[in-house]
């Protein structure tokens, strides 16, 4: 029989695994219970949906059994099974781990968080044993094929026999060790709490044979074991019991197994609404982001539910864009069960539960920035980007919704501030709301621009997110009040006095700008100004487009030609400028343009953009320095 290597990412991690790092190896088996589950609920639509395929809900069911001599552990399910291709692909490679990369020496706990990102899954159970074997039959087949791996040298896949259509998977367990004993997997007590803990709410049931030890005697004192099937969950799902019945632990098991978590979630939103159309819902904002969420395979959506049946694992047209973060079920009674996908999006009572989801979401997150201001940050530090995102996607359409619930670093306060803060904070001098971009605070801080904004004791919004400005551009104003760049060119803090000094010093030279700009054709002007007060130059813009936008438009695959308007700024006040004009009465030209390009390429450093002629720039600066 041919054996095939297991994909190399995926036997880093079954390495992983296999020397068990992770500490809470409990958990193999709620991964295969849950997958258990997923086969049935697959298998049951199907039934739903085909009208040949005939199953009764009630023969659906999940078995554990176990062998102590022969250390064996058996997951059984009568589920939809996986055909010769689906074991290759499902258990060959582990699907997700293409988009990781492994680093040589992690630490122990960068390898629990990886094995946490995959959600562990079937993998996990190598944690408990040294060897699995996996039977199953696909409705879609008529063979059943064995699958079975000893760990990281590969896996075999062989032709076998099976009668009835799902999947057992068979555990060996390990031998104990030092520091583990495996045995208690093959303990009837152990795997009943272990059930109990984590898959309850199950909706199959997890049935096991159980050994009972009865009185049989009462004067002899003789007792009799006597063997009986037993469904060990509860099988209610979690979102149909009372709040009051569930404890925190009970959101976050149920959470951290059904969307492979290993953190628990930041904020659990359970209801249950009555009316026109009458749903349940439980809802998570994870308390980081899933691994491939900012990677175009995330797929947003709710697991769709009708009657405690799924119908779609992820119905994206429950969620926005830009709550796509959020986690969750919603089970309607009022959604029919075997309406077709498409018809679904049409439906209306899809459209109202969305809508109040919507709502809902929005609703607690107001919330919880009001009363828990520190969990919030947390949150908008994880998806905020998300939400900036959503107030100028679809033209701005849903940014009213949206404007209350982002955020900004305040230059003042030194953290995270709403714009509502912001403006109420603004005294009766100041006009705009002021920001300044860049890629750090840092950066953003040392900007010469910044500089003269801060002395007038105006509060800044320091944006270093890629979205930010598209985000302020969106929004327009906030309460009337504008957003100003602080780098736009237009910004006007002066008196008249001041206005009327420089307008004076720009006319009276008005010669040598020419000259210095016909030498820089980039910018589209060269000025004089006084909003500089140590910096000897700067580099703002003219128009909408700011120089932090053209990078994040540079960056684009297809370039889109969009260029900001730059305005090369000269501090009237720095010797500088003295120096600029006696070089060009004494019609030093060369060293004229010597000077021009290096300022020019100072003000480009300063706003971090590349420089076309480094080694010219720096013989130039070299010369000069020689003098
Ligand atoms: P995940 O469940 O997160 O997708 P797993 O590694 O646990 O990842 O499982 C991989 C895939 O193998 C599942 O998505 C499913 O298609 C298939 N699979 C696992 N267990 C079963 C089962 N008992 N019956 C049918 N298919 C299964």
């Amino acid at each position: 029989m041919e054996k095939k290597e297991f994909q190399s990412e995926s036997k880093r991690l079954l390495d992983l695994m296999i020397n068990s790092i992770y500490t809470n190896k409990d958990i193999f088996l709620r991964e295969l219970i849950s997958n258990s589950s997923d086969a049935l609920d697959k298998l049951y639509y199907r039934s739903l949906t085909d009208d040949k395929i005939n199953v009764e809900k009630e023969d659906l069911e999940i078995n554990l059994s176990f062998d102590k001599d022969k250390r064996l552990l058996t997951i059984s399910d009568n589920g939809i099974g996986m055909t010769k291709e689906e074991l290759e692909s499902n258990l060959g490679i582990i699907a997700k781990s293409g988009s990781l990369s492994f680093k040589e020496n992690m630490t122990k706990d960068e390898k629990i968080d990886i094995i946490g990102q995959f959600g562990v899954g079937f993998y996990s159970s190598f944690m408990v044993s040294d060897k699995i074997t996996v039977i199953t039959k696909s409705i879609d087949s008529k063979k059943a094929y064995q699958w079975e791996s000893e760990g990281v040298d590969g896996y075999t896949i062989s032709e076998t026999k099976k009668d009835s259509i799902g999947t057992d998977i068979i555990l060996h367990i390990k031998e104990d060790d030092e520091e583990f004993d495996y045995c208690k997997y093959l303990e009837e007590y152990e795997l009943k709490n272990l059930v109990k803990k984590y898959s309850d709410y199950i909706r199959f049931p997890i049935k096991m044979e159980c050994t009972h030890h009865e009185l049989k005697d009462e004067e002899k004192h003789e007792y009799e074991d006597r063997k009986e099937i037993e469904i060990l969950n509860s099988m209610i799902p979690i979102w149909k019991k009372n709040k009051s019945e569930l404890k925190e632990e009970d959101y976050d098991n149920f959470y951290m197994d059904k969307f492979s978590d290993y953190d628990k979630p930041l904020k659990v939103i359970h209801s249950s609404v009555e009316g026109m159309t009458s749903y349940k819902s439980l809802l998570f904002i994870p308390s980081h982001a899933p691994y491939d969420f900012y990677t175009q395979e995330y797929e947003k959506g709710l697991a769709l539910y009708s009657n405690g049946v799924m119908i779609m694992e992820k119905c994206g047209d429950l969620l926005p864009d830009y709550f796509s973060f959020v986690k969750g079920i919603v089970d309607s009674e009022d959604l029919s069960l075997n309406i077709s996908r498409e018809l679904l999006q049409e439906s209306q009572s899809l459209k109202i539960i969305s809508k109040n989801i919507e709502s809902k979401i929005r609703k607690e997150l107001e919330t919880m920035l009001k009363d828990d201001r520190e969990n919030y940050v947390s949150f908008f530090k994880t998806f905020g980007v998300q939400l900036k995102y959503g107030v100028y996607n679809n033209y701005g359409m849903d940014k009213d919704k949206l404007k209350d619930l982002v955020m900004f670093y305040s230059s003042k306060h030194e953290r995270l501030i709403t714009l509502k803060e912001y403006v109420d904070e603004m005294g009766d001098k100041q006009d705009n709301i002021y920001y300044a971009s860049g890629s750090s605070i840092d950066k953003i801080k040392n900007l010469p621009q910044v500089e003269q904004v801060k002395d007038k004791d105006y509060d800044i919004l320091f944006l270093t997110d890629y979205v930010d400005e598209f985000c302020i551009t969106a929004l327009q104003e906030y309460e009337k009040k504008k957003f100003m760049n602080v780098s736009d060119g237009g910004l006007d803090l002066d008196s008249e006095e001041e206005k009327e000094e420089v307008k004076k010093v720009n006319e009276d030279n008005s010669d040598l700008l020419k000259d210095m700009n016909k030498l820089l054709d980039e910018v589209s002007e060269v000025r004089f100004s006084n909003k500089l007060k140590t910096h000897p130059v700067c580099l703002t813009t003219k128009g909408d487009v700011s120089i932090e936008m053209q990078k994040v438009f540079d960056a684009m695959p297809n370039d889109m030609g969009i260029k900001a308007q730059t305005v090369l700024e000269v501090n009237e006040k720095h010797p500088i400028s003295k120096k600029l004009m006696t070089l060009y009465k004494k019609k030093d030209k060369t060293e004229f343009e010597n000077y021009t390009k290096i300022l020019y390429s100072e003000a480009r450093i300063i706003a971090g953009l590349p420089i076309d002629n480094p080694t010219e720039i720096s013989k130039l600066i070299c010369d000069v320095l020689s003098k």
